[in-house]
C-alpha cells in the first residue's frame, strides 16, 4: 500500500519516513508476520501515529500487529505527560481488556473426561454473552466503590484475597481513578455486568500446561508440565465502551482544530494537562479498575465452581493467580529517554533523562524486566509474567519480561497472535458448528458458545501463527518465553 520498509535488524522493520512523519515507526516481525501485517491498514495506522504531536520516538507495532480502529492493535505509542497527547483511540474501546492465568494443582488426568460437567458449571456461573446479568448485584455505592478502588474492593466483599491484588499488573488499583469524570449513561451500562464475560471474543478457557522453556522462571511462576490452569480474557464491558465514546466525542467537540490537523481523525487525542486530558485519565483509570473487578468477580465465580465440582475448596485446589495483565491501556510511567533534535527517544546516545510518558498500549502487553520496582516482589528476580493467548484451538505462552523490553518498546510485547481476518469474513469462511465438531474431534477441545456464530468468527483459523509472534518476541528479548498451555475445554462469550 506504499508504505516502505527497511529491516534494520532482525525482525525489526523500519518504515520509510516522510516530511510528516515526527518520529521513526518500527515493527517487530519475521517475514511471515510481515506479510499479515501489510495486508491490511496497518502500517499505514502506523505511520500517522509516528506524525502526531508529542510523541516520543519510535512508534511501534508489536508482531500480532493488524489493523484497529484510527490506531493498530498491537500498537505501542509513547507521549510526554507534560507536552504530549493522551488519546482514547489509543488504547481502544475495551478499557483495560486483559487476561488473567489461575492456577489449579489439578492434572490433566483429573479434568479428562470431567470436561463437559466442568464447563457445564462454569457456563450457569458465568454470565456471558452481549447481554446484561452479572456475578454481583450491584448498589450505585457498590460501582462507584468499585471504579475508584478495583481490587481492593474486591478483597473488602470477600470477592478476592490479598495475595490476589499483589498478583495484578498495578496491583489491580489505578489510584488516578475518578469515578466522576465517568457519565451516568456509562454506569448505567456497567452497572448489571460487573462480573460478565461478554461476547465475541472473550473466554474463559481450561488449559494445561504442555512445554516448560525455563525451568527456573516456571519454578517461580508456580508452572509445571501437565498442570491444569485458566485463562480469563475480558475487559470493562460496556462501561468502558462508553467512556472511549464520551471522550472521543468531547475531543472532536473541544479541539476541533486539532482534530482536523490529525492524518486520521479516529487519532483525536487531547493535549496533556488540559482539563479534557486529565478528566479521560481519570475517567479510563476508573473503567480500569472496573475491568479489574470483573476479571477478580469471574475469577470467584470460577473457584467457586471448581470447588463445587471436585468436592472440595478453592484453596485445597491451590487456585491462585498467576498474574492479571492489561493489553488496552494508557499509563502515566517513568522513563529513560534521550533528547534528540526530534524531542524525546528510546535511541540515542549520550546521558540520558528520566521523564513521565502516557504509554498506550493498545493490544499490547507490559512486560517489565527482572528487577523493575513495579514487578510484584515474588518474581521480581525473573521478571513479570507475560499472558499471550493463541486460540481455542492453538498453543498459548507464558513469557516473562524480557532484558531489552525497556529500550526497545517501552516495556512491552505483543498480546496475542493477531487477527488475520475480520469477523464478517470468517463468518463466510467458516460454520460454527462445524468448528466446534473439529476441535472436539481432532483436539479433543470442548466448546460451550454463547452463540454458533461467535465460534465461526472465532475459529482457529481467524487468527496469526501465535508461535511465529511469541518466538519474535523472544528474539528480540522483549518478552522470553516461559512455558506453552493448550487448550482442555473453552467458554466462548
Ligand atoms: P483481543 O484482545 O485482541 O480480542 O484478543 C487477544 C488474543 O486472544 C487474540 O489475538 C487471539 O490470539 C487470542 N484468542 C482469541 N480467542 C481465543 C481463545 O478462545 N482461546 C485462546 N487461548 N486465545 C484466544
Ligand atoms: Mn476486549
Ligand atoms: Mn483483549
Amino acid at each position: 500500500d506504499g508504505v516502505t520498509l527497511r529491516e534494520v535488524e532482525d525482525d525489526v522493520w523500519e518504515l520509510e519516513r516522510d516530511d510528516e512523519m515526527r518520529v521513526p515507526a518500527r515493527v517487530f516481525a519475521n517475514e511471515t508476520l510481515l506479510e499479515d501485517i501489510q495486508n491490511d491498514k496497518t502500517l499505514e495506522q502506523l505511520r500517522n501515529v509516528a506524525c502526531m504531536p508529542g510523541v516520543v520516538a519510535p512508534a511501534l507495532c508489536m508482531p500480532d500487529g493488524h489493523q484497529g480502529y484510527g490506531f493498530p492493535v498491537g500498537g505501542v505509542a509513547a507521549f510526554d505527560a507534560e507536552d504530549g497527547y493522551i488519546s482514547p483511540g489509543a488504547v481502544g474501546f475495551d478499557i483495560n481488556c486483559g487476561v488473567r492465568m489461575v492456577k489449579t494443582n489439578l492434572t490433566y488426568e483429573d479434568v479428562r473426561g470431567r470436561e463437559e460437567e466442568l464447563v457445564d458449571a462454569l457456563f450457569d456461573a458465568v454470565p456471558c454473552g452481549l447481554g446484561g446479568g452479572g456475578v454481583h448485584d450491584v448498589s450505585h455505592t457498590d460501582l462507584e466503590a468499585a471504579l475508584e478502588r478495583g481490587v481492593d474492593w474486591c478483597v473488602e466483599e470477600g470477592y478476592a484475597v490479598r495475595e490476589d491484588r499483589l498478583h495484578c499488573e498495578d496491583e489491580g488499583r489505578r489510584p488516578d481513578a475518578d469515578p466522576s469524570a465517568v457519565s451516568k449513561k456509562a454506569k448505567d451500562r456497567g452497572a448489571n455486568q460487573m462480573g460478565s464475560l461478554g461476547s465475541g471474543n472473550h473466554f474463559l478457557e481450561i488449559q494445561r500446561v504442555t512445554d516448560v522453556y525455563d525451568d527456573e522462571t516456571a519454578d517461580a511462576f508456580g508452572l509445571d508440565e501437565d498442570q491444569v490452569v485458566v485463562l480469563i480474557h475480558c475487559g470493562s464491558r460496556g462501561l468502558g465502551h462508553q467512556v472511549c465514546s464520551d471522550y472521543l466525542r468531547r475531543i472532536e467537540q473541544e479541539y476541533p482544530d486539532l482534530t482536523e490537523d490529525l492524518p486520521d481523525k479516529d487519532l483525536a487525542a487531547a493535549p496533556a494537562g488540559s482539563e479534557l486530558a486529565d478528566d479521560y485519565y481519570g475517567a479510563m483509570c476508573a473503567a480500569i479498575n472496573f475491568a479489574w473487578v470483573n476479571r477478580q468477580l469471574i475469577t470467584h465465580a470460577v473457584r467457586e465452581t471448581f470447588a463445587d465440582v471436585f468436592d472440595t475448596s478453592w484453596q485445597a485446589l491451590e487456585m491462585d493467580l498467576l498474574y492479571d495483565v492489561a493489553h488496552n491501556i494508557a499509563k502515566k510511567e517513568a522513563h529513560d529517554v534521550y533528547v534528540t533534535d526530534d524531542g524525546y527517544s528510546l535511541d540515542g546516545d549520550g546521558g540520558r533523562v528520566q521523564r513521565d510518558l502516557y504509554v498506550h498500549r493498545k493490544g499490547a502487553t507490559r512486560a517489565f524486566p527482572a528487577g523493575h520496582p513495579d514487578v510484584p516482589t515474588a518474581y521480581r528476580e525473573v521478571g513479570q509474567p507475560i499472558i499471550i493467548p493463541g486460540s481455542m484451538g492453538a498453543g498459548s505462552y507464558i513469557l516473562k519480561g524480557g532484558s531489552q523490553s525497556l529500550a526497545r518498546s517501552f516495556g512491552s510485547t505483543a498480546h496475542g497472535a493477531g487477527r488475520l481476518m475480520s469477523r464478517t469474513q470468517a463468518k463466510r469462511e467458516y460454520g460454527g458448528g462445524e468448528v466446534q465438531t473439529d476441535l472436539r474431534e481432532q483436539n479433543e477441545i470442548y466448546v460451550k458458545a454463547a452463540s454458533g456464530e461467535t465460534i465461526a468468527e472465532e475459529a482457529p483459523g481467524v487468527y496469526k501463527d501465535v508461535d511465529e509472534v511469541v518466538g519474535v518476541s523472544d528474539a528480540l528479548d522483549i518478552g522470553d518465553l516461559v512455558v506453552r498451555t493448550f487448550p482442555i475445554a473453552n467458554i466462548k462469550g
